[in-house]
């Protein structure tokens, strides 16, 4: 089966093509599927924006196409920056710049209510219009400083209370492991297995 990952993000292809080695599966980018589309996420939630980029591609290739939607929760911001994780304060600051500022934020805010969590939707809509969605988190608290040089985005600022570290400082295999992309990736894996075994 061929899919189109609906990302222009190079890592993000890397992780979904690792994860779903050994399926019979080819995973192409959007480029390699000759598909330059300019998608209006305009969802409420990460599942419907989600499904909006899957959608648009699947009926623009005719291909199996699947998408993902993730981002940051913060409880005590009543959910910021949530699905305008990347666009929030300007797509184009640095998260040199947004880090400290969610931390600024939550100045004076106690541990037990520095919860967040980052969220990831993976949607995957097939030309029959059958769709699949798997959702999952990774659970963790704003601390109160940057730390770690890996990962990416809110990760120097998110610190993981299972880990006993920020999630910056996880190597990626252990991020991986725990991630809301990896399980949301994993659980999706596992729904593609189903579908290639009852078209066998
Ligand atoms: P998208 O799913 O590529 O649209 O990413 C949304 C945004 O959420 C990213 O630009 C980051 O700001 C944030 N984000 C999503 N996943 C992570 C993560 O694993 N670490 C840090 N930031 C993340």
């Amino acid at each position: 089966m061929k899919i189109i990952f609906a990302t222009g993000n190079k890592n993000k292809l890397r992780e979904i093509r690792e994860i779903l080695a050994g399926l019979d599966i080819e995973v192409v980018s959007m480029k390699e599927a000759g598909i330059d589309l300019d998608i209006v996420e305009d969802g409420q939630t990460f599942a419907e924006n989600a499904l909006i980029k899957a959608r648009a591609v699947c009926k623009a290739s005719g291909e199996v196409t699947m998408a993902d939607d993730s981002g940051l929760v913060v409880d005590a911001l009543g959910g910021e920056p949530g699905i305008y994780s990347a666009r929030w304060m300007g797509e184009d600051t640095p998260y040199t710049v947004k880090n400290p500022a969610i931390i600024e934020r939550l100045s004076g805010v106690p541990d037990e209510q520095r919860s967040a969590r980052f969220v990831c939707s993976i949607a995957c809509v097939y030309p029959d219009g059958t769709e699949d969605v798997t959702e999952a988190t990774y659970e963790g608290r704003i601390g109160y400083e940057a730390k770690g040089e890996n990962g990416f985005g809110y990760d120097p600022i998110f610190y993981v209370p299972e880990k006993g570290k920020y999630s910056a400082e996880l190597s990626p295999e252990e991020k991986n492991a725990i991630s809301h992309r990896g399980k949301a990736l994993r659980a999706m894996r596992e729904k593609l297995a189903e579908r290639l075994k009852s078209q066998a």
